[in-house]
């Protein structure tokens, strides 16, 4: 049963409409959250797609899916954040 505060009114305990609210908004959210598919795995690549170099271990564990080494995906950062002004 969700958290929801009462007050008296008219000799009977209500709940506050906002409460209601709230956890009908709530019910709505867990829904969506338990119909959500998981997240497809992603397998990094061995070589940058970009300078053909080897990508860490390190990397390709701490971002799964990488395709990038870190100085290039650097690059193709700034240049996305440069292209999106
Ligand atoms: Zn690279």
């Amino acid at each position: 049963m969700p958290n929801t505060s009462t007050r008296p009114l008219g000799g009977r305990v209500v709940a506050d409409i906002a409460d209601l609210a709230n956890d009908r908004a709530q019910w709505h959210l867990d829904l969506a959250l338990a119909a959500r598919k998981p997240a497809p795995v992603r397998v990094s690549l061995e070589e940058c797609v970009d300078c053909d170099e080897p990508i860490s271990q390190a990397r390709r564990l701490a971002a799964p899916g990488c395709m990038r080494c870190t100085d290039c995906q650097v690059l193709n950062e700034k240049e996305g954040a440069r292209h999106a002004r």
